[in-house]
């Protein structure tokens, strides 16, 4: 049997004529049996307002109004069901509750259930969406098998544990109804609830689709697919139809927002493909990444991630010394900190991490802790407002040429930091906030519109 599992994005649920149509995608192909949703379009935002310490009482009552506005509004659209009239007042005294606790007691874990709260009220919306078009669907809490360990904020996936629960607790479910369920969030072995990350619902998807065995996983957005680059950067931007697993991995954040980083992992390792579309309009298409592709051109896309800090580690120590990097690395996965890029000199190492990465609650990634700790064995620096602008492609480290027809644009710009040879997909130039835009467009001009 062919199992899809398809997730909605924020604005794909944001109001009920959007999971109407949502609705129909699902409805249009039967083996779309598991659904995944985030949070309707700024109900996150929203959530993490209320958690946040500076909101005062006047303001948390306005929070919670207007979440409550947009949950409502489906539900009048609906014709306001019982029962998910009575499940949405249940999710909305719920937080109203645990904003008025977070206001006394500030902890994570309370934080996690207030933000895991938008998911709820969207997937039980859903669920009545598809069953006002006489589809058998429920909504199923995806806590009983989105199993995490207790990182609040960020917590991570216990694959296995994954897979054991939802072959016993949601496969059985799926042969008889579409079932929804919420993308973001997880629970730990006590029961708590947790978070994955801001954008996480992509992650989760494709995780239930390893989970489940799937054979594809549809991510449901406002943009047609992935494009050579983001279309407001370079108009000449054009769809991509296929690309392979490992360009996209180097593309990471796919230019505008398309797809939450961690999502192609679990893609990965069971040979899941994964489709990006617009659920505004799905005649148009979408983007398929996949194992392996027919088409392996040297340029596939230009990316750009911003929100870059770049952490510059300076220390006499690491001349004809070994361990030193170690020892930095170590300390940065004891604070949790991915790192992105790396380049090194004899006595200095320069890496770079994504901001957007950081947790639900969005805290800053670099405590005062992990900088002290840092400084103890060399002097560091940290420069922020800084993007990074990755060109993607096939051989790129083996094509003559290509450092050329790159660097004779940037020529106008400061390039603050260069990775180049590590991977045959792509090659890195992180350069000022300010100045990414034109260099995108510089670089799409001379490498795609030649
Ligand atoms: N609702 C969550 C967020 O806004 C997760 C997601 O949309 O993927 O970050
Ligand atoms: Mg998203």
């Amino acid at each position: 049997m062919s199992l899809i599992v398809a997730k909605f994005g924020g604005t794909s649920v944001a109001d009920y004529p959007a999971m109407s149509r949502c609705a129909d995608i699902i409805l249009a192909n039967p083996d779309t049996r598991l659904v995944v949703v985030s949070a309707s379009s700024g109900v996150t935002n929203l959530l993490v307002e209320l958690t946040q310490e500076q909101t005062c009482d006047e303001r948390r009552m306005q929070l919670i109004k207007k979440i409550a506005h947009i949950q409502y509004q489906i539900l009048d659209a609906l014709g306001s069901p019982q029962e998910v009239a009575a499940r949405l007042d249940t999710v909305l005294s719920r937080i109203s509750s645990l904003s008025e606790e977070l206001s006394r007691n500030r902890n994570k874990a309370t934080m996690d259930e207030l933000l895991a709260q938008g998911e709820q009220c969207s997937s039980a919306l859903f669920a009545a969406v598809l069953r006002e078009k006489g589809e058998a669907a429920s909504a199923f809490d995806v806590r009983q098998v989105m199993r995490t360990d207790s990182h609040f904020g960020r917590a991570e996936p216990q694959i296995e544990q994954v897979a054991q629960l939802a072959a016993k607790h949601l496969a059985p479910l799926l042969s008889s109804q579409r079932i929804v369920t919420q993308g973001f969030i997880g629970g730990d072995e006590n029961g708590s609830t947790t978070t994955l990350g801001r954008g996480g619902s992509d992650y989760s998807a494709a995780l239930l689709a390893e989970a489940l065995k799937a054979t594809a996983v549809e991510i449901w957005t406002d943009v047609a697919g992935i494009y050579t680059t983001d279309p407001r950067l370079a108009p000449k931007a054009s769809p991509i139809a296929e690309i392979s697993f490992n360009e996209a991995a180097e593309m990471a954040t796919f230019g505008a927002k398309v797809l939450h980083p961690a999502t192609i992992l679990p893609a990965v390792r069971q040979k899941i493909q994964v489709f990006v579309g617009s659920s505004r309009e799905p005649e148009r298409g979408g983007t398929w990444i996949r194992h392996q592709v027919e088409d392996e051109p040297v340029y596939r896309a230009v990316a750009v991630r911003r929100d870059q800090t770049l952490l510059n580690l300076h220390s006499l120590q690491m001349l004809h010394a070994q361990g030193f990097l170690a020892e930095t690395f170590a300390t940065l996965a004891r604070h949790k900190i991915s790192v992105d890029l790396i380049t090194t000199s004899e006595v200095n190492v320069s890496l770079t991490l994504d901001k957007t990465g950081s947790d639900s609650a969005g805290n800053g990634l670099l405590s005062e802790a992990l900088l002290q700790e840092l400084s103890q064995h060399c002097r560091v620096r940290v420069e922020d407002d800084l993007a990074l602008v990755a060109i993607v492609g096939n051989k790129i480290a083996s094509t003559p040429g290509v450092c050329r027809r790159v660097f004779e644009v940037l020529e106008p710009h400061n390039v603050r930091m260069i990775c180049q040879g590590a991977s045959p997909h792509n090659l890195c130039v992180l350069v000022s906030e300010s100045e990414a835009a034109q260099v995108v467009s510089a670089l799409h001009k001379n490498l795609f519109e030649q």
